[in-house]
């Protein structure tokens, strides 16, 4: 008996011109021009099938229907000190600020579009703010029972001292 395997047309097409993606849709891969991007991904290898849905580009178009539902802030809400921030913040990570980000921050300093930025700034990559690597924490020692033991104040107790 032979089984008949049948494939689906949309199967057939992406095989014989080699149409399954080398580039996967992630957040923040700067693919398309939404501030916070945002994407879906459903993968099952029983099924061999995977759903990747642009959720920001999708919600992009939702929001046009319901413009009474949807406001931009043109602030970050500080949560800590619970006040709104109005200017951009200075890239203080530890790693370089990734491209989507700072093309995003570029475009509102300079209140131009990102699509318009990232032309411009994909050859000046050199001014793309670097990481700055947080210091070595040093150890605290204190005596617990007539033994020094490090303290370690951002995790804990560390190794023992003498
Ligand atoms: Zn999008």
């Amino acid at each position: 008996m032979v089984t008949e395997t049948r494939l689906s047309p949309a199967i057939v097409e992406a095989l014989s011109i080699g149409a399954l993606p080398d580039v996967q849709w992630k957040m923040h891969d700067d693919l398309c021009d939404c501030i916070y991007q945002r994407i879906g991904m459903w993968t099952n290898p029983y099924l061999a099938e995977t759903l990747e849905v642009r959720m920001c580009c999708i919600w992009a178009k939702l929001y046009e229907q319901f413009p009474d539902q949807v406001r931009t802030i043109p602030a970050f809400w500080d949560y800590n000190r619970e006040q709104w921030v109005t200017e951009p913040a200075e890239w203080n990570g530890e790693d370089e600020m990734p491209k989507p980000i700072w093309y995003r921050q570029l475009a509102r300093q300079q209140n131009r579009s990102v699509a318009d930025i990232r032309i411009e700034y994909a050859a000046k990559d050199e001014l793309r703010p670097k990481g700055a690597p947080k210091p070595e924490p040093v150890p605290l020692f204190v005596r617990f029972g007539g033994e020094w033991v490090a303290i370690n104040l951002q995790g804990g107790f560390g190794e023992e001292g003498t």
